[in-house]
């Protein structure tokens, strides 16, 4: 219990995950989702590119030693890391934003970032990126660049200011609604009853759940590329599937699950005072 709390409030503690999964730095192919939403990622680690005719748009940074792939990837696509200007987060996490002080001083992006986490995000603390945020959003705001518009939604609990991003995008005759979750998850060792550092947690993830639910969603995207079966979806898009990604009842149901699970773990913390999350 001791340990688990520790591990928690370890800033150093997504380092120390990060050695457990083999695809959090693991390369990935680069490839166009849908419009001019592009996938630069890792195998797991979610990075999206929006490219629009006065530059991109990066969400997400990954750890430090991933921003080799992300480059390769931009590259790749035929675009240019030097061309990023604006940088955004799904949550102050290490797995999601160690890197963002890097991007920021290569590429002369502006880093913005929901409210209630620039604190995590300017901490200078081991693991944190310890990044000047130049612009700090709230709670449906928009961010907007070369045409494209961007929405933050608040979707707090998994941090304080975890920010589910949408977008539409044009596919063909068609305008589409993506959703990228910023995380429903309860990690291991988190406390969602009497918790001192974060009083409002449970009924943070009540309010996130109502929020996911209330999207539109045409296009499932987030974080982790396990949320949505990133690499299940790309070979299918490979093979020549229609577009997989379009999965709207994906999105329903992984929202139900995940909300269930936490649910049932929140009951279950309220049986048993004091504990954590397994
Ligand atoms: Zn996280």
């Amino acid at each position: 219990m001791m340990r688990r709390a520790l591990l928690l409030f370890c800033a150093g503690a997504a380092t120390m995950l990060a050695q457990g999964n083999p695809d959090w730095h693991k390369e990935f192919p680069a490839f166009q989702i849908v419009g001019n939403l592009y996938y630069v990622g890792t195998a797991d680690l979610a990075v999206y590119l929006i490219n629009t005719p006065q530059g991109n748009i990066l969400i997400n940074s990954d750890f430090k030693q991933d921003v080799p792939l992300i480059k390769k990837s931009i590259e790749q696509l035929g675009f240019h890391y030097r061309d990023t200007k604006i940088v955004l987060i799904s949550h102050a996490h290490g797995d999601h934003d160690e890197a963002t002080a890097l991007i920021r001083r290569e590429t002369d992006a502006k880093l913005m970032v929901m409210d209630a986490d620039v604190p995590a995000e300017e901490s200078t603390a081991p693991g944190r990126p310890g990044a000047h945020v130049d612009r700090a959003l709230h709670d449906g705001e928009t961010v907007e660049l070369g045409g494209s518009k961007l929405v933050a939604h608040l979707t707090p609990g998994h941090t304080k200011g975890c920010t589910t991003w949408t977008m539409q995008v044009r596919d063909g005759a068609r305008t589409l609604n993506v959703v990228i979750i910023g995380s429903p998850n309860v990690n291991p060792g988190y406390i969602l009853v009497g918790n001192k550092n974060y009083p409002q947690i449970a009924e943070d993830y009540v309010k996130t759940f109502a929020v996911l639910k209330s999207l539109p969603c045409d296009v499932f995207l987030g974080a982790h590329g396990a949320y949505f079966g990133l690499k299940a979806k790309y070979e299918k898009m490979k093979a020549g599937a229609a577009n997989p990604f379009i999965d709207p009842e994906g999105y329903k149901a992984y929202v139900a699950e995940r909300d269930d699970t936490f649910r049932k773990e929140w009951e279950r913390q309220k049986q048993n005072p004091g504990s954590a999350a397994p």
